[in-house]
């Protein structure tokens, strides 16, 4: 018997929240961001439940590779460019469309003479001061590209700071799409702003965009405002496991590592098999909410490397054997990240590599 700890990815869901991002944008086009193994749900059903994607973004050049290998014929976007020179090879060759956001990836360019065409994207630093050049040096940059032979189109892209927040006085995001606008006027070539937030919540944004860049939406888990649900989307990823093992406890007793939980009267603490080393947050308080049989409880006590203790007192029939939901369906992953003062994105992309991954396709 297999450990019952199981992540269960739902390609229908994929495809159903690209859907809903086609829908937000429906005069752009689309790359899907499946980075990081396509946040933690694996890179190859990243590519089946984003089949209708115009292109697909990442950040590792081997799984761009992969994509290729696995027969994806649409544009593939390196969202940070190459790293070195001898990328720029694999990029020719795979016929990658790359970010340019520093000098140095102009100057690898310059010196590798590709063969075929290369697509380019110039990233602009707008205001998050992460990647990119700074708007005033945009048409220098452009006409310096221009002039390498082997150089396709060129894009121009920039990523926003506050897209979920957007009146933030550290960076409004207006002020960013103003410095946007004003730096790329006239140029020719494709532009893509808007990130999940961006998409949402921003139809405006969309007006001067070409394509836009979701990743955390497709996945079903919020970039921030409102509930996955509201904005109609499908959790991709259910955590799930079950009862291995119950403690009954009385007034005093206290709960795994540190005595962190101390049981006010008489109460079922139940031990689920999944812990840190699976991915679940080890800084998840007492309280964090888990489901059992459908029910909605609490975590007991410090999380374990492989375990952790819930609350079963008063659900009724709980105990080994019952099932147990971490996050997914029926219980969003957001709440699970909030209570872990975490987000939704690290939840997905830390699943462990020892956790066991089925998947569903409803279709
Ligand atoms: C990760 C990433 C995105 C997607 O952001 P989400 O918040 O997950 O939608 C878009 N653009 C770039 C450049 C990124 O690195």
């Amino acid at each position: 018997m297999s450990r019952p700890l199981l992540a269960t990815i739902d390609i229908s869901a994929l495809r159903h929240n690209l859907t809903v991002a086609k829908r937000c944008a429906p005069q752009s086009k689309a790359w899907a961001v499946v980075k990081a193994n396509a946040y933690g749900h694996g890179l190859a059903r990243g590519m089946r439940g984003f089949a209708d994607a115009d292109g697909l973004a990442l950040i590792e050049i081997e799984g761009a590779v992969r994509l290729r290998e696995w027969g994806w014929q649409k544009p593939i976007l390196l969202l940070e460019g190459v790293f070195e020179l001898a990328d720029m090879q694999v990029v020719a060759e795979y016929g990658l469309d790359i970010a340019v956001h520093c000098d140095d990836q102009i100057r690898m360019l310059e010196e590798s003479r590709p063969a075929k065409p290369i697509d380019v994207h110039i990233k602009l630093n707008t205001g998050m001061n992460r990647l990119g050049f700074k708007p005033d040096v945009i048409r220098a940059v452009y006409e310096r590209l221009r002039a390498i032979p082997g150089i396709g189109q060129i894009g121009m892209m920039t990523h926003f700071a506050n897209a979920e927040d957007a009146d933030n006085p550290g960076m409004p995001l207006a002020e960013q799409v103003a410095r946007f606008s004003r730096a790329t006027e006239g140029l020719a070539g494709p532009r893509s702003l808007s990130n999940s937030a961006g998409t949402l919540m921003h139809p405006e944004v969309q007006a001067i965009a070409d394509w836009i860049r979701p990743g955390i939406m497709l996945y079903g888990a919020t970039p921030g405002a409102r509930s996955a649900e509201q904005f109609d989307l499908r959790p991709a990823m259910s955590l799930t496991s079950r009862i291995i093992g119950v403690q009954h406890i009385t007034a005093g007793d206290a709960v795994g590592y540190g005595s962190r939980f101390t049981a006010s009267g008489p109460m079922t603490a139940g031990v689920v098999a999944c812990g840190y080393a699976d991915g679940y947050p080890r800084h998840a308080p007492s309280g964090t909410p888990v489901l059992v049989n459908g029910v909605r409880t609490r975590l007991l006590g410090t999380v374990s490397m492989d375990m952790i203790s819930v609350d079963l007192t008063g659900i009724p029939g709980a105990g080994i054997g019952s099932e147990v939901t971490l996050w997914g369906e029926g219980l969003p992953i957001d709440e699970v990240a909030n209570a872990a003062g975490t987000v939704g994105y690290e939840l997905m992309c830390a699943l462990a590599q020892r956790v066991r991954v089925v998947e569903r396709d409803d279709g």
